[in-house]
């Protein structure tokens, strides 16, 4: 499959498919002439990595859960999972918080013990250094 019929197929730029294929996340097969050539397992991956960009992965990350022979790819993965399920937590605090608010009866929210609790756990700066996507 050529790189113009992927593109459309999955709605991302020529350009963008040539990133990672020169970054080294999806790599596709060589026609003799040197024209990339995307199998439908290809593809696949290319989705796969689409989701993991949706969950906030940098391509780095994502080439290391694409291989399987990566070293780091364990490590990769525990600490995407620990990403998601801290910002799980946190979004679970917020909507107990909303949940409250919306019916508390104090007029100033510092009056009101189970407010001034949920702000006082939340974080104030991420302390977790996630690396920018500065791709696309
Ligand atoms: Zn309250």
């Amino acid at each position: 499959m050529k790189i113009g019929e992927v593109a459309h197929r999955l709605g991302v730029a020529v350009h963008v498919l040539r990133h990672w294929d020169d970054v080294g996340v999806v790599v596709p097969d060589r026609t003799p002439s040197g024209q990339r050539n995307y199998s439908e397992e290809h593809l696949h991956r290319l989705r796969v990595l689409r989701a993991c960009q949706g969950v906030g992965m940098s391509l780095p990350e994502i080439r290391q859960v694409l291989h399987r022979g990566e070293p780091e790819r364990t490590g990769a993965i525990e600490r995407q999972l620990h990403r998601i399920r801290t910002q799980r937590a946190q979004l679970e605090d917020a909507e107990r918080f909303l949940v409250h608010v919306i019916n508390c009866e104090h007029d100033l929210l510092t009056r009101c013990d189970s407010c001034t609790r949920y702000a006082a756990s939340v974080p104030l700066q991420q302390d977790e250094h996630v690396t920018p996507s500065t791709t696309p």
